[in-house]
């Protein structure tokens, strides 16, 4: 029972390098955040011990009676926090709830309609190396190549050639909100399964500042760690009991054993968390600070220097730098950033004339910040420093001394090393 700093050293410098990381550098990538202590409390418990294969009241392991109460709660409390019927905490991971949403609502060779991944899709909607675009018959839809905005019409048209399956709404790089009640209508029109994919805007949908899919879905799915803020972790949603029944054998035994029961549990928490006054504010600030910084570059000045903004702003937790037209490719505009003190991701814009692993485009997300503390203020001089970062017109010692003072006046986890 020797502390990791005895047990092994070099895992304890890990850990203290990534918080000192974490502490000292601005963090807008915008599928991360920083989960309260109450959720680090869970996950680092010994709830990691317990074997739980099966649901609350139907394990398949003895000693479930404290665990089951954790589910129960996760469960109840996602469905009262999204207003659904039914919930499922168990994914492990938002890859791995996509994985059972698939396998419960469509068979291998179903053909699957969702959005290009070079578009702003994800790698489960039909990547051609992940389990979805091996087991499935993909087709696509992407966005407008003027507008940069996914055009129903065109989604329509799609459906309607290809007669899917499954139609998937959701992505993980797309600045706007989705019109889930139209996605709804075509897959009623061709006889699919709508599923939402809400793991990015999940947060902004229980603070109730972004549409809900719930009421449109036949079956909706989620990540826990993006603009929620708690455990890594996925959990799926649906109105509908037949649904229900496949998602949980598809979930387990269909793709996992042993539940995460000190992940579990610490969903609970978060989306206790979630329901707070506390938590809609902080959700408030997260997607105003997103504009703030859309704002900071789609100026003449921003535009001069070639760096632009996809569909011209944000309604969600994050920006689409484009810099199509900037001496900077996507590599070299988040090694800029980085040498500043602020992490990003290069990230392709849809119909991008450089390669994958180079890009023309910036992911830049507000949420850590968010719960870091940082309102408009905050924000305004954050995309000043990433405005003339991208620009190339500061001095690279003066902002990293902003991004400095910045992470100064709201630091992370104060203590955690008594805690
Ligand atoms: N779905 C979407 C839309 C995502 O953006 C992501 C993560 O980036 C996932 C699912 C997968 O989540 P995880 O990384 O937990 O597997």
């Amino acid at each position: 029972n020797e502390p990791l700093e005895v047990v092994d050293p070099e895992i304890a410098e890990v850990l203290k390098n990534e918080l000192n990381r974490q502490r000292s550098t601005l963090e807008m990538i915008a599928s991360e955040n920083f989960v309260p202590r109450a959720v680090l409390e869970s996950q680092g418990s010994v709830l990691t011990n317990k074997y739980a294969e099966g649901y609350p009241g139907r394990r398949y392991y003895g000693g479930c009676e404290f665990v089951d109460v954790a589910e129960d709660l996760a469960r109840d409390r996602a469905k009262s926090l999204f207003g659904a019927k039914y919930a499922n905490v168990q994914p492990h991971s938002g890859a791995s709830a996509n994985a059972a949403v698939l396998s419960a609502i469509a068979e291998p060779g179903d053909t699957i309609l969702g959005l290009e991944l070079s578009h702003g899709g994800h790698l489960t909607h039909g990547m051609k190396l992940n389990f979805s675009g091996k087991l499935y018959n993909v087709v696509s839809y992407g966005v407008d190549p003027e507008t940069f905005l996914v055009d129903m019409d065109v989604v329509r048209q799609k459906a309607l050639e290809t007669k899917p399956k499954v139609i998937i709404a959701g992505w993980s790089a797309y600045p706007r909100t989705l019109d889930f009640a139209a996605f709804r209508a075509i897959a009623d029109e061709v006889g699919a399964t709508l599923w939402v994919d809400m793991a990015h805007f999940a947060g902004l949908v229980a603070a109730g500042i972004h549409p809900s899919p719930v009421p449109h879905a036949h079956v909706t799915s989620s990540t826990v760690h993006k603009t929620i803020g708690g455990p890594r972790s996925g959990f799926i949603l649906t109105n509908d009991l037949e649904i229900y029944k496949k998602l949980n054998s598809n979930v387990f035994p269909g793709q996992q054993g042993g539940p995460l029961m000190h992940v579990i549990a610490a969903k609970a928490t978060a989306f206790k968390l979630a329901a707070t006054d506390e938590f809609k504010e902080r959700q408030l600030r997260t997607v105003s600070g997103a504009k703030l910084l859309a704002d900071a570059l789609t100026t003449d000045a921003s535009r001069a220097a070639g760096v632009d903004v996809l569909t011209g702003g944000t309604d969600v937790h994050l920006v689409l730098a484009d810099l199509r037209n900037s001496p900077l490719d996507g590599q070299q505009a988040e090694d800029a950033l980085h040498a500043v003190g602020i992490t990003v991701n290069r990230n392709a814009v849809p119909f991008d004339p450089r390669p994958p692993m180079v890009t023309s485009g910036l992911r830049i997300g507000t949420p850590a910040l968010a719960t870091r503390g940082f309102g408009d203020a905050e924000f305004t001089e954050v995309a000043d420093i990433v405005a003339q970062t991208l620009q190339q017109s500061g001095d690279v010692a003066a902002l990293s001394a902003r991004v400095k003072a910045l992470a100064d006046a709201f630091p992370l986890y104060p203590g955690l090393e008594e805690w």
